[in-house]
């Protein structure tokens, strides 16, 4: 519980303006894209990592649970205080790119700065920063970083993890740490930058981040495949990567999809296809883009695609991915509420996957729309149900979840376990790992007090 003279010693130590308690920002600060309510008890503004440590120290000492925050469009409750104490508020003063530098191809940034922003900063100068979730005009690139955000580029370029090179960060007892180098190559000591990518806020607060950065392709095409049946677009997904094929992306849409984009949009989708590939192709050279367009050319046909169309364009090309970029809008048609999972198997197995996920949509009799990253094995599963219906539809999640660990694949691709999915960590890990996690949690932060009651721990 914090007390009005924890206030009086923040505003002291950073400044009044920049510790708030007022309902309104209570208020402002207690969602996340999971749109649950949790209400801080205040919430803090740090201008530099100097703050930062201030403020952890603080906290730490007098025992305040501190949840650190980017933008809040995380989907598990990340950014939620669910046992109150302050809200780290990094977007709006820690929001800077501190350099850009071309010769090594890296960026440095501050963890408050929109992935968007970085984006078009470093495309400006000829080069490319691939991670591109969805939420990128708005999402922080800290939030990224601590959710190891993936997005629509990741089959070929990967996800976050594969472009943090190095991380400052403050433990939750104030003190700082420097984690990774500017260097291609580091091996010396135990991998922190891996440790604390993807940790969710709950081992330290990442103040600067080192980005790999590549050279941007010049040259991209978009093409769409129209399957029948499902087992036949995921039979080419796999087939195609393990050929050769080197796709940006390779999107996935499902009839349920399909439909309520076309329902919502009226784009002229196939309505009765099976499933839709949406692929984008990138390099330099004509060569290039001619000879991979030819393998998505090959392994589609060899699994029956029933129409494989390239854009002339780039207005063809948007119009292709406008029905992806709508999917997650359009579903909501099915159902008042949607429990979305983005659980991620082994390519190989999608098509089995996705053959589960019938059978226990029929089981349920409920609609379970799906699309997404299948490139990645990562599929969008939402449930949809109405509000009475909340319980079977957690029931069908513990089935898709179950079915998910038994091909050999994990509870989340992108999204993180924060609050939704912490009651599933015992599924997925025996007690020893969960004892590590907790190992680990605990030697960076005895206290308890960084995002407490989050991923299980
Ligand atoms: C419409 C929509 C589309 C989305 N699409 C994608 C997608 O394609 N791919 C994908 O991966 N995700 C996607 N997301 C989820 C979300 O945008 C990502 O998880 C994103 O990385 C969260 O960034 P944020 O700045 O909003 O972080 P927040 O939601 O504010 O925080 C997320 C977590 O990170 C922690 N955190 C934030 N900043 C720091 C920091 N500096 N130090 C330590 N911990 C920190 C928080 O405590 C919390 O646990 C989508 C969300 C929405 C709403």
């Amino acid at each position: 519980m914090i007390t009005k003279n924890d206030i009086k010693q923040l505003q002291k130590l950073i400044g009044k303006e920049n510790v708030k308690d007022s309902k309104p920002h209570l208020l402002a600060y207690s969602y996340d894209a999971t749109r649950k309510q949790y209400l801080p008890e205040a919430v803090v503004f740090p201008k530099d990592e100097k703050d930062v440590r201030k403020v952890l120290r603080y906290c730490n000492d007098k025992k305040i649970p501190v949840v650190p925050r980017g933008a809040g469009s995380g989907f598990t409750g990340g950014a939620l205080p669910v046992k109150g104490g302050i809200v780290l508020a990094l977007e709006k003063h820690m929001n800077k790119i501190l350099e850009i530098d071309t010769k090594n191809m890296v960026a440095v940034v501050q963890p408050g700065v929109i992935n968007k922003t970085l984006q078009k900063e470093v495309e400006k100068l000829g080069l490319f920063y691939p991670p591109d979730p969805a939420s990128q005009e708005y999402s922080t690139i800290g939030g990224n970083v601590a959710e190891n955000a993936g997005g629509m580029r990741a089959t070929k370029y990967g996800i976050t993890k594969d472009y943090v090179m190095a991380l400052r960060a403050v433990l939750p007892n104030g003190d700082l740490i420097r984690a990774g180098k500017k260097t291609i190559k580091d091996v010396a000591g135990y991998n922190i930058p891996g440790i604390l990518v993807g940790s969710e806020g709950t081992l330290a607060v990442i103040t600067e981040i080192t980005l790999k950065l590549i050279a941007k392709p010049k040259l991209t095409k978009t093409v769409m495949g129209v399957f029948e049946s499902v087992k036949d677009a995921m039979n080419a997904v796999y087939k195609s990567l393990a050929g050769g094929a080197n796709p940006v992306a390779m999107e996935f849409l499902d009839n349920l999809t399909i439909q309520a984009v076309e329902k919502k949009f009226k784009k002229g989708l196939p309505t009765d296809a099976g499933a839709i590939l949406i692929s984008d192709i990138d390099g330099n050279v004509e060569e290039e883009i001619s000879y991979q367009l030819s393998l998505l050319e090959k392994f589609f046909k060899e699994n029956n695609v029933k129409e494989f169309k390239i854009a002339k364009n780039n207005a063809e090309a948007a119009d292709i991915w406008f029905a992806r970029r709508n999917a997650s809008q359009s579903i909501t048609i099915y159902g008042e509420v949607k429990i979305n999972e983005d659980v991620t198997v082994p390519r190989s197995e999608l098509p089995r996957y996705l053959e589960e996920v019938e059978r226990i949509s029929n089981k349920y009799n409920l609609k379970i729309p799906c699309f997404g990253h299948t490139g990645d094995g990562n599929v969008h599963t939402n449930v949809m149900v109405n509000k009475d219906q909340i319980e079977t539809g957690y029931k069908a999640i513990e089935e898709i979840f179950k079915v998910t660990l038994d091909l050999g694949g994990t509870l989340s691709g992108e999204h993180g376990i924060g609050l939704s999915k912490a009651s599933f960590m015992k599924m997925a890990f025996t007690s020893e790992e969960i004892e590590l996690f907790k190992a680990i949690k605990k030697a960076f932060d005895p206290n308890n007090i960084l995002n407490p009651h989050k991923m299980g721990l």
